[in-house]
Order: C-alpha cells, then sequence, then structure tokens
C-alpha cells in the first residue's frame, strides 16, 4: 500500500471517509522497522492501521515473527508454566478475569479460530465442550494435534466442515483479519442455528489506549488491522446476523504490565525483549492487579477496560 492507497483508503465497517488520529505508531514487540499511523472513521468511528499491509505481506510477516515457543528465555517459560498449571492458572482467572472463556463450561461442538498450539483447546474440553481447532500456522497446528486435537488447516472462508458448530471462539482474532465482516459472515455459515461466537478483543476506547497513546501494546501494528470499541464491534455483529447476548469489560494485569514496559523500553526496530522479562512483567502484574484494581473495575463499568468479551448469537 502507498501514500495514495493511504489516503484513497476506507472505512472497513461502513466505507467512509478516514482522517489520521495518531501518528508514527511502530511494532513495540518484535521491532518491525515501520512506522504506521492510525486513522479514524468519520462516520462510525472504527480505527485502522495503515498502510494495510496485504495478504502477502501478512502471511511472511506471521511466518517471521510469530515463532512458536522459541523466542523466549528459560525464567519466562518456568513462569508460564506455573501460571498454566491448572489450580493457580483458574484461580487467577477468578481474579484477573478470563479474556479466553477458558473458564467456560458447556457441551456440544466449539470450533476455537486461531487455536495455535491447542492451549485453550485442552480447557474447552475439560469444561465439557467437542473441541476444534482451526489454524494456518502449520507448525502450530501439529503441536494442537500431537495433544489429540482435530486441527483443521483451511483459511475460514474454504473451511466445509460436516457439522455446524455450537459455539465459535475468536480471542482476540477478528481484529487480524484483513477483511472481519467477511470472517463474520463465515462464522455465521459454520454455526449451527442458535450457535453463539464468542468473541474477545482489545477496546480502542480504553483507559489504557488514552492514557499511554502510542505506547499502548494493543496497536500491534501492523497485524491488528482495525480496532474496535463497544459501539463498532457490536454494529458489525449486528450487520453480520448476530444479536449479543451478553458483554463485559476486563483489564488483564498482563496488558496494563505490557503496555508499562512499552512505553519505557520499546524502541523502533529492536525487539522488547523486557516484555518477556519476569523481573519486571511480575511485580508490575501484581501492581495492577493488587493496587490498581478499584481503578481498573471502575473503568471496565463505564467500558473503559482494556478487553471487550462479547458473547454474540446467530440470528
Ligand atoms: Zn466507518
Amino acid at each position: 500500500m502507498t501514500n495514495a492507497d493511504n489516503a484513497a483508503a476506507q472505512c472497513l465497517l461502513c466505507g467512509s471517509e478516514l482522517v489520521p488520529v495518531l501518528e508514527l505508531v511502530f511494532d513495540t514487540r518484535f521491532g518491525l522497522p515501520d512506522t504506521y499511523s492510525i486513522h479514524g472513521c468519520r462516520r462510525c468511528g472504527l480505527e485502522h492501521t495503515l498502510p494495510r499491509p496485504d495478504q502477502n505481506e501478512l502471511n511472511r510477516l506471521y511466518e517471521e515473527h510469530y515463532n512458536f515457543g522459541d523466542v523466549t528465555g528459560r525464567s519466562y517459560r518456568g513462569l508460564r508454566r506455573l501460571l498454566h498449571s491448572l489450580l493457580v492458572y483458574r484461580l487467577w482467572l477468578g481474579i484477573d478475569g478470563d479474556v479466553s472463556f477458558h473458564s467456560r463450561r458447556g457441551h456440544g461442538r466449539l470450533l476455537d479460530v486461531g487455536c495455535n498450539e491447542g492451549r485453550g483447546l485442552t480447557f474447552y474440553r475439560a469444561n465439557g465442550f467437542t473441541a476444534e481447532g482451526l489454524e494456518l500456522n502449520s507448525v502450530a497446528a501439529a503441536r494442537a494435534r500431537s495433544r489429540g486435537f482435530t486441527v483443521h488447516e483451511q483459511p475460514l472462508e474454504e473451511f466445509r466442515p460436516q457439522q455446524a458448530y455450537d459455539v465459535i471462539v475468536l480471542s482476540n482474532v477478528l481484529e487480524h483479519f484483513l477483511d472481519f465482516r467477511q470472517a463474520l459472515v463465515e462464522i455465521r455459515r459454520l454455526l449451527a442455528e442458535n450457535g453463539e461466537a464468542w468473541i474477545s478483543l482489545p477496546n480502542s476506547h480504553s483507559w489504557l489506549r488514552r492514557r499511554f497513546g502510542r505506547s499502548w501494546i494493543n496497536w500491534h501494528v501492523p497485524f491488528h488491522i482495525v480496532h474496535f470499541s463497544h459501539k463498532t464491534l457490536g454494529r458489525a455483529l449486528r450487520e453480520a446476523g448476530f444479536d449479543i447476548r451478553r458483554e463485559k469489560q476486563i483489564t488483564p494485569a498482563l496488558w496494563v504490565a505490557q503496555t508499562v514496559i512499552a512505553r519505557f523500553c520499546a524502541r523502533q526496530g529492536k525487539i522488547t525483549g523486557a516484555l518477556r522479562d519476569p523481573r519486571l512483567v511480575v511485580p508490575l502484574i501484581l501492581l495492577s492487579r493488587f493496587v490498581l484494581f478499584i481503578w481498573l473495575w471502575l473503568n471496565n463499568r463505564v467500558r473503559r477496560g482494556d478487553c471487550l468479551v462479547v458473547i454474540a448469537r446467530k440470528v
């Protein structure tokens, strides 16, 4: 995408004109070299990352930077193991909030879109579901299969399962699609009558974004194509044929910690190793969770939390 394309880019939700709201945003995680800008729609308010990468560029970036499991240090892996041990993890979800639906119980067929290495699938199965995954990264898909799960590797639009799903999970996934409206149409097609989409994604109207501006960890440029708010996500879902049954906001302490670290440690073009340093991450998580808890709770209540969590039903 060139600068001219940038100027001509239109809102992916309503087709209206886009205007710049934040310039010089760079990737604060992997050290990608380029800067991007955030443009908001004049009419509906949906925000977009520009220039928007095309599918080939995105495929290359995912292959180069989403290397599953091989970039973390030993102490960080140890921390992850502790957090993921079942009892500790369930306790933590109760305190911090569950943005990945790992504690929702139920039954029926569940599809986890972007299931990665299948960690979520183990929770969904333990909670009563017949869980399957959809994952385009073949290394990650193979790891999920080695845990005993069926994992499909087709793009959503080519995926034709023999049976519809009762639940489809999109945990921090929808904002990655180049065409999220089409993705929602496909999700609806894959759902059984009255099936549910469980969606979580960052809230572009959060207090964290406002306070930290371009250091907000959830810009995640250029991987996040659009940046939803409560209002724009609601509109996208209604237009795609969904009815919102439940919604809430959660501010994961990890996201607060990562944003603070990005604010002080991220440099354009450099990997932010501090994001995976437990000596920084752990104290900041504890600080956010146990010192700022009233602040986090209040902001969640007034729709300024950092993660939108929605249960939407096919109508
Ligand atoms: Zn719009």
